[in-house]
């Protein structure tokens, strides 16, 4: 499937059914499966065969939707997990341990700053968070001799900044490191994170992936291009046997290509079991089976959008990096050329009070903390996720009281358009 454009890989990558098997992935239903031997069996514990035992490790349903996944990103192995929390914990746990580092960009979605900042740092791994836009000085000094990856956003959320990925992928492999970018909002169909130098991708795949707001999900996937051998002091884990099983050098049997989903799978979801259901990787697949078709419309409208806000007077400030004017325009046409995501955030001159009577007046905009979805919906953080703060922390923030989030969906952009405009109207 890889000589395939991205939007036949959307439709028929990942499954290949034989004679008389059903066209659409079998939602494989079954925690368990069949062999005839024990010796049958043992095999595939000691990773000498490969197959199904246990839908906590692998299901085939799941393993359809992660080839489809792996092929769209161009790289050599995938794997599902049952959010994209736990897709971002995988691949930064799968590379490093307590007494660890890890640099990140300051820029990235809540969930995953907390993982990093709170959870993680009680694990022992400890973090460096840069700005997206340093130098490469100022990101070359935040290493130290125990750092083990570095992760940023294509298009964080909800700040909606683009990363330079080759300037953060030269300075990871220029200390020894993999560069692991978490490619939600772009997804593959506008950006290939793998083609500019990143090593690891991550997804939550409950976003535009799914696109319909029906299952959370995420995916890890392995570009196969990361020399683990060569920087073997750094990553014991892969390079070393592995005795919880069987005493396996993930590295040396798996190869670039295998080595880091494998272990990442025999391992960590073994003992930490945030697989998805074979339901909920069906309904992903009918998802990614779209994605092409609505990320196009998702754009459209999203620039529409940003500016028609732009250039309306009780409007003070757009985030959006389609618009020329855009900090992050530059980045967007080199990385971003088919356009970012439908993602807008937006600031009104009214402040808070404005915010509130706007989103009161929107009657096709829901007021969700969900993003990406095929219904257009909004979020006004001072008075939702960040109402814990006062005017002036949410300023210091760079979070106005008055910011509003809106992710466009696939409804007619006149119709989002006129939605917003009378909402504005009724804005004293
Ligand atoms: C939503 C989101 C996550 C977390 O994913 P869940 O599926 O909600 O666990 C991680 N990264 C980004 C960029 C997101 O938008």
């Amino acid at each position: 499937m890889n000589n395939y454009h991205p939007e036949t890989v959307c439709v028929q990558g990942g499954y290949a059914p034989g004679n008389g098997e059903p066209r659409q992935i079998p939602i494989i239903q079954s925690t368990t499966f069949k062999y005839a031997t024990s010796e049958d069996m043992g095999k595939l514990f000691d990773l000498e065969a490969s197959g199904y035992f246990y839908s906590r490790l692998q299901n085939p349903t799941c393993d359809y939707v992660a080839a489809k996944i792996a092929a769209l990103e161009g790289g050599t192995a995938a794997m599902l997990t049952s959010s994209g929390q736990a897709a971002n914990f995988f691949a930064l746990f799968n590379l490093c341990s307590c007494g660890d580092h890890i640099v990140a960009s300051s820029s990235i979605y809540g969930g995953t700053f907390n993982l990093i900042s709170v959870t993680m740092a009680k694990m022992g791994v400890e973090a460096t968070f840069v700005s997206p836009d340093c130098t490469a000085e100022e990101l070359n000094a935040a290493f130290r001799p125990n750092t083990r990856a570095v992760f940023g956003e294509t298009i964080a959320n909800p700040a909606l900044t683009v990363l330079d990925i080759e300037k953060f992928a030269a300075a990871a492999h220029s200390h020894g490191v993999p560069l692991i970018v978490d490619n939600t909002f772009a997804t593959p169909v506008n950006c290939r994170p793998f083609d500019w130098g990143a090593d690891i991708v991550t997804h939550s795949t409950t976003k535009y992936m799914d696109g319909h707001g029906a299952a959370v999900g995420g995916a890890v996937v392995d570009s196969g291009k990361f020399d683990w051998m060569a920087h073997a002091d750094k990553f014991p884990g892969l390079c070393t046997p592995d005795e919880s099983y069987h005493g396996v050098t993930y590295a040396e049997k798996f190869g670039t290509e295998g080595a880091f989903i494998t272990k990442c799978t025999a391992q960590l979801m073994r003992d930490l079991g945030s697989t998805p259901s074979p339901q909920s990787a069906f309904y992903l697949n009918l998802g990614l089976e779209s994605l092409h078709v609505r990320m196009a419309r998702h754009c459209e409208n999203g620039q529409s959008v940003a500016e028609f806000l732009a250039a309306h007077p009780k409007v003070a400030s757009v985030s959006y990096c389609g618009l020329p004017e855009d900090k992050y325009h530059a980045l967007a046409e080199k990385y971003l050329p088919r356009g970012s995501c439908g993602v807008v955030s937006f600031e009104l001159k009214g402040g808070r009070e404005a915010a509130g009577a706007f989103m009161r007046h929107l009657k096709l905009a829901a007021i969700e903390t969900h993003v990406a979805d095929a219904r257009t919906c909004c979020l006004n953080p001072a008075s939702s996720t960040h109402r814990q703060m006062t005017d002036e922390q949410l300023s210091a923030a760079g979070i106005p009281a008055g910011l509003i989030r809106i992710s466009c969906g696939l409804e007619s952009g006149e119709d989002l358009i006129a939605d917003i405009r009378q909402a504005l109207e009724a804005v004293v």
